[in-house]
C-alpha cells in the first residue's frame, strides 16, 4: 500500500509532495553551500501590457538547481528560509544579480525594462537594509527606477510605522514599489492611503477563485478602479485564460503576468524573447 502510494506520488509530482521528499534538514544543511556554488538560478517571468501585448517588465523568481534533486521550486524552500532567516541572503543575491544584468543590458544598448525582485518582510529588521540596496545600485551604476521591489501585504502587518518609514526611504531613493499578492490577507485598502506604492499585484489565488463569480468580478473591478484613482498601476497575477484576459482588459487592468502569456524562464530565454519581439 505504502509503496504504491509512494510510486503514485512520484508519478503525480507536485510541489506538496516534493516538499515532503526534500527534507527540511537537508535543505538547511545545504543552503549555504548552494548559494556559494551558484545553485540558485534566477528565472524571469515577463509582464505584458494589456493594450499592446508587449513585454513591459519581468519578475525575478528563484529556483534551486540542485546537483542531485534537479530543480526545486521556491514554494518548497522559501517558507523554510523565511523561518530561518536565510531568505534575506537569497533576496539580496537576486537583487545584486538583477543589478548586474541591468548594467549589462544598458551597456548593450537595450531599452530599459523594469525588473522586479521579491523582498521578504524580514528585511525590515535590518537597519542597514535601505542603504545596502542603495549602495548596490551605486556599485553597478544603475538607476533605482528600473528596479521594482515586491513586498507582500504581511510586510505591513506589524509595526506599520516602521514599514511606512522604510518604504518612504526606498521610494525617495527612486525604487519602484509593488504590493504582491494583493487581496490575499489583511486589510489592504487602508494601507494604500499612506504608502508610496507604484503597483498593486492582484493575487492569483484570490483572482482565480473569484473571477468566475459575479461578485468576484466586481471586487477585482473595484480594486482596479481604486488603484487608478490613486494613480497606482495594476498587474493581474496568474492570468491563464483568454476569458480572464478579456475581462481584465475591459476593466482597465494595466499589466498581465501569467501562463497565458509566458511562464518563468531562464534569463537567456527571456532575452531571446525580447529580441524576437523587437
Ligand atoms: P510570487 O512572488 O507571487 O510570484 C508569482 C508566482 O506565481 C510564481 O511562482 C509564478 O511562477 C506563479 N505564476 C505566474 N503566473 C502563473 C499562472 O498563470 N498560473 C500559475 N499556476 N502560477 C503562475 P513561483 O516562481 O513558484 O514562486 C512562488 C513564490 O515564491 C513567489 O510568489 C514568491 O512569494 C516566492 N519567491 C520566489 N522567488 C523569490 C525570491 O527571490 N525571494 C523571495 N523572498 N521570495 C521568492
Ligand atoms: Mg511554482
Ligand atoms: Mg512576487
Ligand atoms: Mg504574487
Amino acid at each position: 500500500m505504502i509503496k504504491g502510494r509512494y510510486e503514485s506520488a512520484c508519478f503525480f509530482y507536485n510541489d506538496d509532495i516534493r516538499s515532503r521528499i526534500v527534507n527540511d534538514n537537508e535543505i538547511e544543511n545545504e543552503m549555504h553551500e548552494a548559494l556559494k556554488n551558484k545553485e540558485f538560478k534566477i528565472f524571469l517571468q515577463p509582464k505584458f501590457d494589456f493594450k499592446t501585448e508587449k513585454i513591459v517588465g519581468a519578475e525575478a523568481l528563484i529556483r534551486w538547481q540542485h546537483p542531485r534533486k534537479g530543480i526545486i521550486e521556491p514554494n518548497v524552500f522559501i517558507p523554510l528560509f523565511e523561518k530561518n532567516g536565510f531568505v534575506t541572503k537569497i533576496d539580496l543575491y537576486v537583487f545584486e544579480e538583477i543589478c548586474k544584468k541591468q548594467k549589462e543590458w544598458e551597456d548593450e544598448g537595450r531599452k530599459p525594462l523594469i525588473i522586479s525582485v521579491n523582498m521578504s518582510r524580514l528585511h525590515l529588521n535590518n537597519p542597514a537594509y535601505v542603504s545596502t540596496l542603495e549602495s548596490m545600485t551605486e556599485k553597478y551604476d544603475i538607476s533605482p527606477e528600473i528596479i521594482e521591489l515586491e513586498l507582500t501585504e504581511s510586510t505591513f502587518s506589524e509595526n506599520l510605522e516602521h514599514a511606512f518609514d522604510v518604504t518612504r526611504r526606498l521610494h525617495n531613493i527612486g525604487f519602484r514599489l509593488a504590493i504582491d499578492d494583493f487581496g490575499s490577507a489583511y486589510s489592504s485598502f487602508n494601507m494604500l492611503k499612506d504608502i508610496f506604492i507604484d503597483v498593486v499585484k492582484i493575487d492569483r489565488e484570490f483572482f482565480n477563485e473569484i473571477a468566475s463569480t459575479i461578485r468576484g468580478k466586481k471586487i477585482v473591478k473595484s480594486i482596479v478602479k481604486m488603484a487608478k484613482d490613486l494613480a497606482i498601476e495594476t498587474v493581474a497575477e496568474g492570468v491563464e485564460t483568454k476569458a480572464q484576459v478579456e475581462f481584465l482588459r475591459k476593466i482597465g487592468c494595466d499589466m498581465a503576468q501569467g501562463f497565458y502569456y509566458a511562464k518563468p524562464m531562464p534569463i537567456s530565454d527571456f532575452v531571446a524573447l525580447l529580441d524576437q519581439e523587437a
